[in-house]
């Protein structure tokens, strides 16, 4: 078996590689986080002995205490990033820095360890050269890194574990909704909120995501494919779109401006969000952080002020939003379709995630 030494993972790959042909028939239509690659990187830490050397193993089930604390109380962060094969064979990721730091910012509302960014990276690096083979080559599509954090301590006490176990896994990943970049139609909840100021809802953390489903369930119900939330207080706020955020373009002075609500604590602080408000300006946009009521989404289209809304993230990039439906009333943005501001983004960042547009802002991160 062989072992090699990075400076934080000791590196013992599986003796047995899936063959080409069963590894083919898996990357063919792979969808999103039902197909996983040959490895994965698991870290352990103990408040005595610190971040212990990760080892980057074959893929396969975790064992866990039944007392394990993170099976009854949810201390549990993830985090979500991709790699990108590149035009020359090589593959890099998007940011994996700016997940490192999200990810300690979740660990520290979940009262967890900071993980140091070198071990995640260095993971993440690990990964992808043990199991370049899956990462997939068409644009659009890419090796999504899981890279997750649970406690572990075996103990019932409510308090913060003494042990957590950091773990890193793979995914290829074809376009994240089936069908492509068509519009979704998008359900505004008023029966349930995500997130409530002084909450958890800028982690990334998976009880926001448990208490999000049955809303999601709703906005099935009605037709619908996404949910739209609002902020918990007054409720007409528009906070995000099910697990990605929300941007709004408007027609000021004759240019197209990218809105999206501002950060609240309530809202999950996206790298794609961020990467737009800082691509805007190159791509003659303006931007802007500002509040949004539903209300304002309505009228703001009603008047032609507004042209476009899309919503964003790592896992689909940008979906545009071409219906709206809610308990007060449904509307259509932009006729249904996509708009030429989300697909001039989209081309955009698919195009440096693919090293077929300059990185001017140092995005990209050489993995292989
Ligand atoms: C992960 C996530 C996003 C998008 O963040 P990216 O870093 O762009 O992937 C947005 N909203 C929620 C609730 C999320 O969990």
């Amino acid at each position: 078996m062989a072992l090699s030494v990075l400076s934080h993972i000791d590196v013992r790959p599986a003796d047995h590689r899936v063959s080409e042909v069963e590894r083919q028939a898996r990357m063919t239509n792979p969808g999103f986080g039902k197909v996983f690659s040959e490895h994965m990187v698991t870290v352990r830490y103990s408040e005595e002995g610190g971040w212990e050397r990760g080892l980057l193993q074959p893929y396969g089930p975790l064992m866990l205490d039944p007392a394990s604390s993170v099976l009854h109380y949810g201390q549990a962060i993830f985090e979500g990033f991709k790699a990108y094969s590149q035009p020359d064979g090589g593959v890099k990721t998007f940011r994996p820095l700016a997940n490192a730091q999200r990810f300690n910012r979740s660990a520290e509302r979940l009262a967890m360890p900071q993980l140091p960014e070198e071990i995640f990276v260095e993971a993440a690096d690990a990964l992808i050269r043990e199991d370049k083979a899956w990462v997939p080559k068409a644009i659009g599509e890419s090796l999504y890194l899981r890279p997750l954090m649970i406690a572990t301590d075996a103990a019932l006490g409510v308090k913060p574990s003494h042990e957590y176990l950091f773990v890193l896994f793979a995914s290829p990943a074809g376009a994240y909704f089936a069908g492509g970049v068509k519009p979704v139609t998008v359900w505004i909840s008023e029966d349930y909120v995500r997130a409530a100021p002084g909450g958890t809802g800028f982690a990334k953390c998976a009880g926001n995501y448990a208490a999000s489903l049955v809303a999601q369930r709703q906005a099935k119900s009605e037709g619908c494919d996404q949910v739209v939330w609002l902020d918990a207080v007054h409720r007409t706020n528009v906070e995000e779109m099910g697990g990605m955020n929300i941007f709004f373009v408007y027609q000021e002075a004759g240019r197209s401006v990218v809105v999206t609500p501002e950060l609240t604590g309530t809202l999950l602080p996206g790298v794609t969000r961020r990467s737009i408000l800082e691509l805007a300006s190159e791509l003659g946009l303006g931007a802007e952080e500002r509040k949004i009521t539903v209300a304002e989404w309505n009228a703001a289209l009603r008047e032609g002020r507004m042209t476009e809304a899309f919503a964003c993230g790592t896992a689909a990039v940008i979906t545009p939003i071409g219906r709206v439906k809610s308990r007060h009333g449904d509307w259509i943005v932009n006729g249904g379709g996509t708009g030429p501001v989300a697909a001039k983004l989209r081309d955009t960042l698919l195009g440096i995630q693919h090293g077929l547009v300059p990185d001017t802002h140092g995005w990209m991160h050489e993995v292989c």
